[in-house]
């Protein structure tokens, strides 16, 4: 059953997991109106505590989550987790219509391409998808993470792979021969730059994360004439209303508690929202 302490009629859970989480939950906490509760799916160990309350793993699919959000009693949940945390949205978009939760999706802006300033890109739906765009490519350079590489299988038979990861790539890796680089970002134009020169590189795959830092390995793409695949963020729930960044959230939770909107359209303040990396809960992009 929910508490009845009045931090309970503040609650807001946040799904984590990204840079934009931990920053909502500051925003929140330092708001006084919200009480925020993150939850991590638990991949990383040790990840920097947001504020507010934390609890970590799963929830055991849609109906524990409905079981969480019922005994818990939240005023709202935020989906802040990662573009690519396809399953996780789904699950919250069930859950909160089963138990009536208002839902709000808090989701970074996808990255776009310059065809004018030399940016020379493909975008695909999926991984699999990319690994057909460069079949008999000479040399790939897969930003992907390790957990994506398996529609990748047998590229680096016909092909140079290169393939970065934060954690290396083990001995079941579907990309035996691949050049393995362990690396954890957030990487500079410069770095970036390198790293594709001194690997020949011809086509860089990566996923459309968005995000300031993960830009880096684009404009070295674009000043070096490296091709791009750019593969699509996955489909979310319909229905759920979007916004890009924490003042907007928090405009649309004063709007469900009636807070009214000087406080709204004041934002955040002094916690003025500089995305940095996923230093969070989850294997980064490569
Ligand atoms: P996913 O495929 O959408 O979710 C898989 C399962 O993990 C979910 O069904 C859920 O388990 C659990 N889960 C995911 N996010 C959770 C959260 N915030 N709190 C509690 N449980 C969570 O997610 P994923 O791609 O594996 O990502 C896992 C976490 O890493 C997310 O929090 C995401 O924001 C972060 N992350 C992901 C990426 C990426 O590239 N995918 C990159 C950076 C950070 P139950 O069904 O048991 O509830």
């Amino acid at each position: 059953m929910p508490e009845s302490s009045a931090e309970s009629t503040r609650r807001v859970l946040i799904l984590g997991g990204t840079t934009e989480a931990r920053a909502l939950a500051g925003f929140l906490a330092a708001s006084g109106d919200w009480w925020p509760v993150t939850a991590l799916a638990g991949r990383t160990d040790g990840p920097r505590r947001p504020p507010g309350d934390l609890r970590t793993g799963g929830f055991g699919g849609p109906d524990g989550l409905a079981a969480y959000l019922a005994d818990t009693g939240p005023v709202a949940v935020i989906d802040a987790t990662h573009p690519f945390a396809a399953r996780m949205g789904a699950n919250a978009a069930r859950a909160c219509a089963v138990v009536g939760v208002p839902l709000l999706r808090l989701e970074r802006s996808g990255w776009t391409a310059d065809p004018d300033a030399g940016d020379r890109w493909t975008r695909v739906p999926d991984e699999a998808a990319a690994a057909r765009a460069v079949a008999g490519a000479g040399s790939v350079f897969l930003a992907l993470g390790r957990q994506a590489l398996a529609p990748f299988a047998g590229l680096d038979e016909t092909a140079r792979v290169v393939v970065r990861s934060v954690d290396p790539l083990g001995p079941d890796t579907p990309l035996p021969c691949a050049v393995p680089i362990v690396a954890r970002g957030p990487f500079d134009e410069a770095d970036e730059a390198a790293l594709l020169r001194d690997h020949g590189v011809t086509v860089l795959v990566c996923r459309d994360s968005g995000g300031a830092d993960g830009r880096a390995k684009l404009m070295a793409a674009r000043s070096l004439g490296v091709s791009v695949v750019m593969i699509d963020r996955p489909p979310r729930p319909k229905g759920v209303p979007a916004v890009h960044d924490g003042t907007a959230a928090l405009a649309w939770l004063a709007g469900l508690a009636g807070l009214g909107s000087r406080r709204a359209l004041a934002g955040p303040g002094p916690l003025a929202y500089h995305p940095r990396h996923d230093a969070g809960d989850g294997e980064q992009d490569g």
